[in-house]
């Protein structure tokens, strides 16, 4: 497997090519016009193209299925050049405003989830990713060239602002290394130019790479993926817990760097019977005590085999109201792309299931 022009960063560019304007040049045909191969770029000179092309390959996906939910999602799955499979979704987070006259007053906004392995090792017991065990890391620029591909895809200009969250297939800090190189490459300035303020790391809590994490000083934000105010429950979750309990995630929180205006998220998936009562929500309020927290409750999205069900939406509103007069910030994820296989793994289950369908 070749690596991407993706992977790397511009002073990395800068060690392999001369002269150093091209570097530019080269940035400005990857992130800005989104290039697709090396015949794209055109002021680039055809012998270096053919050097580079030795060595590189410029786009390492390829869109293989494309699910567009009524709501603006849109869920991508890709291949890999190893022919393994990865997800992204594209999420429409506020509409375009306009004026009546129908001119634009503010362009629509979205938020790109990506993934950081194909599977993944944690193993939670209610997650599809999960089922198909792990397979590998992804590399900085099979991360990156998800972002990419979907603001080709959607002709999103490049300086038009996105936001990413490290949220789709894997655990991002279990592939720490390319994850923090990915997340230098989306920060360049004759890149894409997206802040860390604008990308969210989402864990299931490896505490010690918290930690790491804050030590390398990214500017990201982080979300815990919580789930459970007990390490039974929690253990029953998510079997690394008993390594990582909640007490050592809530300490490596609170030893995090955050902005001072900004707030850690904590995701509580809320599975019916299990963590949707008041005693629950109780035990939230009082684990966050202290901490500068926004909890984001979301619905347990049920598939083929799945052992949880989804929570009525009264034990929802319920769980949220008591979280938000006890004076802790709380909103419910409104399942985005509920008519899409919107969970993370589900649209790579159902191709392959059809695939093997159709194989019979
Ligand atoms: N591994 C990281 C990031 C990827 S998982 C983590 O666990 O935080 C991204 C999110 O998808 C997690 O918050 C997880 O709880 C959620 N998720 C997984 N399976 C789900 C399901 N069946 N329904 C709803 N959310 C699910
Ligand atoms: Fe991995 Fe996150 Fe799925 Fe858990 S929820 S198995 S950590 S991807």
């Amino acid at each position: 497997m070749k690596p991407s022009l993706l992977d790397f960063t511009q002073q990395e560019l800068l060690e392999q090519i001369k002269p150093a304007f091209r570097v530019k040049q080269i940035f400005g045909w990857l992130y800005h016009n989104y290039a697709d191969n090396f015949d794209d770029m055109k002021n680039i000179p055809k012998a270096l193209k053919e050097e580079l092309g030795e060595k590189y390959i410029v786009n390492p996906l390829k869109i293989v299925r494309k699910e567009e939910s009524s709501d603006g999602t849109i869920k991508y799955l890709f291949e890999l050049q190893d022919k393994k499979t990865v997800e992204a979704v594209w999420l429409k987070m506020k509409d375009t405003l306009r004026n009546d006259a129908g001119e634009v007053l503010q362009e629509a906004k979205y938020t790109i989830c990506v993934s950081t392995q194909v599977g993944c090792k944690v193993g939670c017991s209610f997650c599809l990713t999960a089922k198909g065990g792990f397979t590998r890391d992804l590399s900085a620029g099979e991360i990156v060239a998800q972002v990419v591909n979907l603001k080709r895809d959607n002709e999103h200009k490049h300086n038009r602002k996105i936001n990413i969250v490290y949220m789709g297939m894997g655990e991002p800090l279990d592939n720490l290394d390319n994850l923090a190189k990915a997340i230098e490459i989306f920060k360049e300035d004759d890149g894409l130019c997206i802040s860390g303020k604008r990308q969210t790391v989402s864990t299931s809590g490896l505490s010690n790479k918290i930690d790491k994490l804050g030590k390398m000083d990214l500017g990201v934000h982080i979300a815990i993926s919580l789930h459970a105010v007990d390490d039974e429950l929690r253990s029953e979750l998510i079997p690394m817990n008993k390594a990582h309990n909640i007490n050592s995630i809530i300490e490596a929180v609170k030893r995090f760097p955050i902005d001072t205006r900004k707030r850690v998220m904590f995701e509580y998936l809320v599975i019916k019977g299990k963590n949707d009562d008041l005693g629950s929500a109780k035990k939230l309020v009082k684990l966050l005590h202290g901490i500068k927290a926004k909890v984001n409750l979301i619905y347990f999205n049920p598939y083929e085999g799945s052992d949880y069900e989804r929570p009525s939406r009264d034990d929802m509103m319920a769980f949220q109201e008591y979280l938000v007069q006890h004076g802790l910030l709380c909103t419910i994820r409104d399942s985005k792309g509920i008519d899409i296989s919107a969970a993370c793994g589900q649209l790579k289950e159902k191709t392959q299931n059809e695939l093997e369908e159709t194989n019979i």
